[in-house]
This record gives structure tokens, sequence and C-alpha cells, in this order.
């Protein structure tokens, strides 16, 4: 299983859909006087901006739809540059090519989050926002990404999609820049199957959000309205049996981290006496502890290391990585790829190709994970723990690690 949140399916999920089983009212919208109308994706949506501490929140049909709202609220469209690191999950980089803008790959550091000085040298005059993707339960360094945004006016649209109930000097990530994105699909840390949340303190951007979500209605609409729809949107609405799972699901997400942070430190604690394992750099203790991500001093010693545990570099693992996306590696220029009217007017040539960051390689190269929470081989991670390991397990796992001759 993947993700820590399948894990806990339980009678909390059966009786909030049970709920709804027996209304027969499916859409978020019903009718508002009958009370046999249970409001599962309001009531999500409101619990949910609750737990992040913002003012809204937009339950959508998943992360990747979280992102293209986020986007589309934003008002980002062709000309303009979205700054977003090579490491990362596909979604970041095909919502910006959705909006019709260009993505601008960016070298990571070994927090193996978006390195804030290559932000730096990635900005040109076209550049309107910067999507820090928050990997593998690490929050980005956002002091130094907010002070760039706010130095060159770029917006900052937060990828939580990894990362749900992390926080980044007390505050939850998402709500730090403008508008932030979360993905409830079956590997993160909770889970509807497939489902996505978007959040924002800002009034304007959460009705722009709203809208896009459904056909451009204004938040809380109850069946038909017509007149006030400003915007064209494209219907990545919920429904209430997902509504039901996802509520069910929220109520556990703090008592699933502090599960997940308790095995991650019990097993870092039992490799740590081991003086040639080094560990990627975490810029808060606030993360969510899904991975045990090690950082070894060059690429011959993590492939080691990985082959004798049957698990990989990160360099060679599955779908995070740039070097394995194929989809937009070495088309003949993205420009024709992605927006063959738009991009090419505004005379944007820009291509994709392997090793076209070479930090980002280098770093990936050197780096091997271990599950705690997420056991997904597609994010080199199919060795290790799960969420609900015991002691003894844990200590196997520890020994195993520890038993691995290094150089
Ligand atoms: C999972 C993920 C997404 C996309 O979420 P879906 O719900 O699968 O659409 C986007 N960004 C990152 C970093 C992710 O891990």
């Amino acid at each position: 299983m993947p993700g820590p949140g399948a894990y806990f399916f339980g009678e909390e999920e059966r009786k909030e859909l049970l709920d709804v089983m027996e209304t027969g009212y499916l859409s978020r919208y019903g009718k508002e006087d009958d009370p046999r109308f249970k409001h599962k994706v309001v009531t999500f949506e409101k619990e949910f901006a609750k737990y992040i501490g913002t003012r809204n929140a937009v339950a959508v049909n998943g992360g990747t739809g979280a992102l293209i709202t986020s986007l589309a609220a934003l008002g980002i469209g062709p000309g303009d540059e979205v700054i977003v690191p090579g490491y990362t999950f596909i979604a970041s980089i095909s919502s910006i090519i959705y909006a019709k803008a260009i993505p601008i790959l960016t070298e990571i550091d070994e927090s193996l989050n978006i390195d804030p000085k290559d932000i730096r040298k990635k900005i040109t005059k076209r550049t309107k926002a910067i999507m820090p993707v928050h990997m593998l339960g690490n929050p980005c360094d956002m002091d130094s990404i907010m002070e760039i945004a706010k130095e060159f006016g770029l917006y900052v649209v937060e990828d939580s999609c990894q990362a749900l109930g992390a926080t980044y000097k007390g505050e939850k990530l998402g709500s730090i820049g403008d508008i932030g994105a979360f993905s409830l699909n079956f590997n993160k840390t909770i889970t509807t199957g497939d489902g996505g949340v978007v959040i924002t303190d800002d009034d304007n951007l959460y009705e722009r959000a709203f809208g896009f979500h459904d056909q451009g209605h204004k938040p809380y609409r109850m069946g038909l309205e017509i007149g006030h729809r400003s915007l064209i949107g494209m219907n990545l609405r919920i429904n209430e049996l997902t509504g039901a799972v996802a509520l069910a699901q929220l109520r556990k997400t703090d008592n699933i981290i502090s599960m997940l942070r308790d095995k991650k430190r019990k097993l870092k604690n039992a490799i740590s006496g081991n003086k040639k394992l080094g560990f990627r750099k975490i810029n808060d203790e606030g993360e969510i502890a899904t991975l045990l991500t090690l950082l070894f001093k060059d690429n011959k010693t993590a492939e080691k290391f990985a082959a004798e545990l049957g698990t990989k570099t990160l360099a060679h693992s599955g779908w995070h990585v740039y070097n394995h996306m194929e989809q937009i590696l070495d088309k003949k220029t993205v420009t024709e790829y992605q927006c063959p009217f738009a991009c090419k007017r505004y005379g944007q040539e820009v291509k994709y190709y392997k090793h076209m960051l070479p930090r980002t390689d280098e770093i990936l190269g050197r780096t091997v994970n271990i599950s705690v929470g997420v056991v997904d081989p597609g994010i080199g991670a199919d060795f290790g723990i799960t969420v609900l390991s015991d002691d003894k397990e844990i200590e196997q796992v520890a020994d195993k690690i520890n038993a691995v001759q290094m150089s």
C-alpha cells in the first residue's frame, strides 16, 4: 500500500459514506432546506481551511486540478514564465503547460527542494510566479522564496501535494504563498483515491478558483445561477462520496503525522551511530516524516548502498526526476509542443533535455529514499518501513541498513 492515509481506512470513512448513501444527494449542490442533504464537500472545505489556518478552500478532482485551478485563479497565461524545480512530480510542470505558460526548470539543493539561489538566476522580465514544491514532506526554504517573490513582484504557488500538515516556522505549508495546492491521491498523507484542494487567504483568488472549478459560478451557488459568472470554468468538482471520505481522512491527519514522526525518529536513531550515512537537509522540523532520505558523499557509494538493499538512488528512481519525463524531453521545442499559437508569438524558445540541471543530477545521484509512510517505487521508496511498523520491524530495517558495507 502506498500513502499512509490508506492504512487508516475504517469505521469513520464508512459512516460518512453511509450518511451520503442514505440521502441520494451525491452532488456538492443539494436542496438547502432538506435536512437529508449532508453538505460533505462544503463541510470538508471548511474544516480543511480551518486545519491549514487559511480563509478559504476549494475541493477539486486532484492535485493536478488544484495546481491548474491555482494558476487560473492567478491569471497565469500565454507568455508567462513559472519557475519550478526539476525534481518534482510531472503535474507541477504539466499544470503550467496547460495554463499555456512556460515552465522554467530550476535546480534543487541538498534539501531536495528548489534552490533559492538558482531561482534568482532564472528570473526574466516574463517571470510571473514561483512554484515551490515541498518534496517528500520537507518544507522549502520559504523565507528566501518569499523574499525573492517580494523583490521581483512574483506570485508564489505552493505545490503542497506531498506535504499536507507540514509546517514552516509554525505556519502550515500551502498558506505561506498566495495560493496552495494539495492532492488526496492514494500516495499522499490522506487519501480519497483521487482528489485535491486549493487554499488561499485572498478572497478574490478564492472566488476565481471556485469559479474555475465549477462553470464560473460564485462560491456556494445553490441550484441554478445565471448572471454572475465572470470567468470560464472547467468543472473539476468532487462529489459528496469523495467529500465524505475526505472528511473522515482529514480528521485523522494529525494522528497520522504524529505516528510518522515517531516511526521516523526511531528509525533515524537506530542508524545514527553509522558514520557513513548522511541525511538530506531538513528546512524545518515541521516536516511530515513520510520518508527518510539519505545523502551520500558520492554516487558510487550511494549506488552500492541502494543495490545492497534492493532499491535505487533517486537519480534512477521513477517519476519525479525531470530526466525521466519523456513527455517533455527533447521535443523539437516546447513552444511547438505545448502552445503552438500562443508562446511563439512571444518568441519563447524553451527546450527541455536530459542533464540540463547538473546540480540536481549530482544531488539525486547520491540520494536514497527509505520509506516511512509512503511506500512507492515511483519515488525510489520500495525499501523501509510503513506507518504501522512496530519497533521490531523498525529495528530489522535499521539492522539491514547498518549491515551494508561501505568504503
Ligand atoms: C501527487 C502530486 C501532484 C498531483 O496530484 P494528483 O492528485 O495525482 O493529480 C502534484 N504535485 C506533486 C508534487 C505531487 O506529488
